[in-house]
């Protein structure tokens, strides 16, 4: 990918009203741009970032069985009112459509998924059966002023399973906890997320949420140092020891936390109020089990640069950057130009991502903005490298600055890049 071609620029100053450090690095380093509160555009470096978060997710829901689909974000009234949730979803965005008819935007889709599978599920042969989806969602969000933290319009994943019993529910939410963690992993972020306690609504008596630690986090949850496991503010007051490995709670450590994910056992909640029942082994009739399952993937891009991030700019683990290069020429001799070309048509042939600084611009503006945009490893051929027939090779995390041989370089990046 050409620097020169990309419509977008690096922006020194934003507005004063883009309170949250996610939103403001992402903005300068023009990844998005922000149309309302809560409301983000994503520019074409932004996209790449989120897609493959969005991929990783995907794979992980893939291998535990999840099959995708797309629901709909416009969803009629009577489908709430069947789950009596019209009114008492305080956060749905509702209008009227030309005929008067009400309709919500998406928040979550109990609603809409219930009655689609109970089109499909007749009998105990028919489950259990995983379905998901990966789609923008819309909250009236009261305050949106975390950035990707709290949107109005965000992306999430969303997957929804249905069970012929509670036993069946329970092994299929363990492997979800396991999912999760995996992709928490392939995000960088496993070290800072923890398996949390939350109060469960009317099925279960817990929930969990996946809480990752950030100082800007809205949450505020309860650790035991000890196995890692957590609790939420509003649960905290029942414990009085780790569900996990019995230490007492005066020993749990308080920290800020961004929920990243969650997921819940439904039970019967949702298939009883559509009649969403199976024929069991021996022919009688039986309530469908249950449980759904978040995890936020425009929040997880917010939360990575919070956690991620410098004075000078971002740094994206190497999973989830736009690429993985940022390749700089810096001086206007030829030689140098067609140098560097060839290396960047090189690399692409080798099947790199890399983004390309082919501007006409100073050796401080491209090396700032290489730091603003935080690509993992950034490679500068420069008159002064050339002249050792050389290549400067950086990593975004690492102060030390590597000479390579030009001919040494594709070797070393597949070497650095596969660690
Ligand atoms: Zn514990």
């Amino acid at each position: 990918m050409r620097q020169k071609f990309l419509f977008t620029k690096t922006r020194k100053e934003i507005g004063a009203e883009e309170k949250s450090l996610n939103a403001s690095l992402l903005i300068k380093a023009g990844f998005i741009d922000k149309l309302a509160a809560g409301v983000y555009i994503y520019l074409p470096l932004g996209l790449r970032v989120l897609r493959k978060i969005e991929d990783i997710i995907r794979e992980e829901m893939n291998r535990i069985g999840g099959q995708e689909i797309l629901m709909p974000a416009m969803t009629p009234k009577e489908i709430w009112q069947k789950t009596d949730r019209w009114d008492a979803f305080d956060a749905l965005f509702k209008f009227k459509g030309y005929d008067e008819k009400e309709y919500a935007l998406g928040a979550t889709h109990e609603e809409v998924v219930t009655p689609l599978l109970k089109k499909f599920v007749f009998s105990y042969r028919d489950l259990p059966k995983y379905v998901y989806q990966i789609q923008t969602k819309f909250r009236n969000e009261q305050r949106a002023k975390a950035g990707l933290l709290r949107g109005r319009e965000f992306s999430m994943k969303d997957l929804y399973s249905f069970h012929a019993d509670e036993k069946d529910l329970e092994n299929y939410y363990e492997m979800v906890q396991a999912a999760y963690f995996k992709i928490f992993a392939r995000l960088g972020l496993d070290k800072l997320t923890h398996l949390t306690f939350a109060s469960g609504g009317a099925f279960a008596k817990y929930s969990h949420e996946f809480q990752t630690l950030s100082e800007n986090g809205e949450d505020l949850i309860y650790i035991c140092p000890k196995c890692r496991l957590a609790y939420n503010k509003e649960i905290i007051n029942e414990i009085e020891k780790c569900h996990g490995c019995k230490l007492g709670k005066s020993e749990f450590k308080e920290a800020k936390a961004i929920e990243t994910g969650n997921i819940f056992k439904l039970g019967t909640r949702f298939s009883s109020s559509f009649e969403f029942k199976y024929v069991d082994e021996r022919g009688k009739e039986k309530d469908v089990f249950m449980g759904c399952y978040g995890i936020g993937s425009s929040r997880i891009m917010g939360s990575i640069v919070e956690v991620y991030n410098d004075k000078k700019g971002i740094l994206w683990p190497k999973t989830i950057a736009p690429c993985q290069i940022h390749l700089l020429s810096i001086g206007e001799n030829k030689a140098l130009a067609k140098k560097t070309e060839l290396l960047y048509n090189e690399l692409i042939k080798k099947g790199f991502e890399v983004l390309y600084d082919d501007r006409d611009e100073s050796a401080g503006i491209k090396l700032n903005d290489a730091d603003l945009l935080g690509l993992p490893l950034r490679l500068v051929l420069s008159e002064k490298t050339l002249k050792n027939n050389s290549i400067e090779l950086k990593s975004r995390n690492l102060d030390r600055i590597e000479l390579i041989k030009i001919d040494k370089i594709v070797k070393y990046l597949e070497d650095s890049l596969n660690k």
